[in-house]
Formats: structure tokens, sequence, C-alpha cells
């Protein structure tokens, strides 16, 4: 009998974890333009795009992202999208900065010249630095918040060698908040 009462105890507690992400709900779809002043290789563009969506799928969220680029001959006609995530060519003197998010104006500003030297100092690929910053900021603007974590993508700073490995990750409760945002959006 206790045996029986146990197993049932290990079996919800796994369910409820495994319910912010998988079970609950299906997936949530996102609209993200992606404005691209920054970068002439848009290979990395396309790799961090990826990266970023790989980091939302495990939180049960599917980002579409258009790619923007003013930079490209044929520049394709901006759709309608939620969010938005500007490439910016700007450099900020505080080297630390990486983006910036307008919670209001659901757009982030992503420095791509400090991330290149961020990911030349920390022997990163900028692809992945770049994708672990596009997923940031736009946690901002799903969380409606400013607020930092000690630990996974919202953490400030980033270890980007722990984003390599694939170990930075949104938490269940972030998780559930963007969720409940995005299909409740708060006024
Ligand atoms: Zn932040």
């Amino acid at each position: 009998m206790a045996r029986s009462i146990r197993t049932v105890l290990v079996a919800f507690t796994f369910q409820a974890l495994l319910g912010a992400t998988t079970t609950d709900n299906r997936p949530l779809t996102v609209g993200v333009s992606v404005i691209n002043r920054g970068y002439a290789n848009r290979e990395i563009v396309h790799a961090a795009t990826d990266g970023a969506r790989g980091i939302f799928r495990q939180a049960g969220i599917e980002m579409g992202f258009v790619v923007v680029d003013p930079l490209a001959s044929r520049v394709d006609a901006p759709k309608p999208a939620a969010f938005h995530i500007v490439l910016s060519d700007q450099r900020s003197p505080a080297k630390h900065v990486l983006g910036a998010a307008d919670i209001t104006e659901q757009t982030a500003w992503v420095l791509v010249r400090n991330i290149r030297e961020t990911a030349q100092d920390t022997r990163t690929d900028e692809a992945t630095v770049l994708a672990h910053v596009v997923a940031h900021e736009l946690g901002h603007l799903l969380l409606g918040s400013p607020e930092h974590s000690v630990s996974g993508v919202m953490t400030d700073p980033m270890d980007f060698t722990l984003a390599e490995q694939g170990g930075l990750r949104f938490h269940v409760e972030q998780i559930r908040r963007m969720r409940q945002r995005l299909v409740s959006p708060e006024p």
C-alpha cells in the first residue's frame, strides 16, 4: 500500500514538472521581427535565430522570426509582429552591456559589436552569444519585467560557456508567466 502511494506521488510530481513545458498546452506562436542593422554576415543571424527558437521551443513557445535586412539587396516587407528585435551596430562603452529591452514598446535592442567582443573575450561562438542575448531580451519583453534571475537564460551577466553547453534555459515559473501573458496579456 505504502509503495503504491509513493509511486502515485512520484508520478504526480514528474507530471507537474513536465506540465509547464509540454503537457498542459499546445505550443504558443509568437511573431518577432528581427531588424538587422548590424550584421553583414547573415549566417550568424540565421544561426542565432535558430538558437533562440530552440530555447523558446523548450518553453512551449514557437518563435516566428522574420528577419528584415536593410543591408541586403532584397528587403522583405516586415510582417505584423508582436515583438521587435533590432540588431544594432551601435556600441555601448560599457562592454558588458549586450542589449536593452523596452517593455512598453515591445522592442529590444541587441548590440552586435559588444556581442562580437564578448564572444572573442570568452572564446565562445558569436551566434551562440547572439542567440542567448536575443532570448534574454525577448524574455524581458514576454515576462514584462526588467528583473533577472540567479540562474538560467535570465541571469545577468550570462555565462556563455554554460550557454554553449545548452545550460541556459527559462525556469518553470518564467515559462508559466510568459505563457500566461501571451494567452491573456495584462493591460
Ligand atoms: Zn536583462
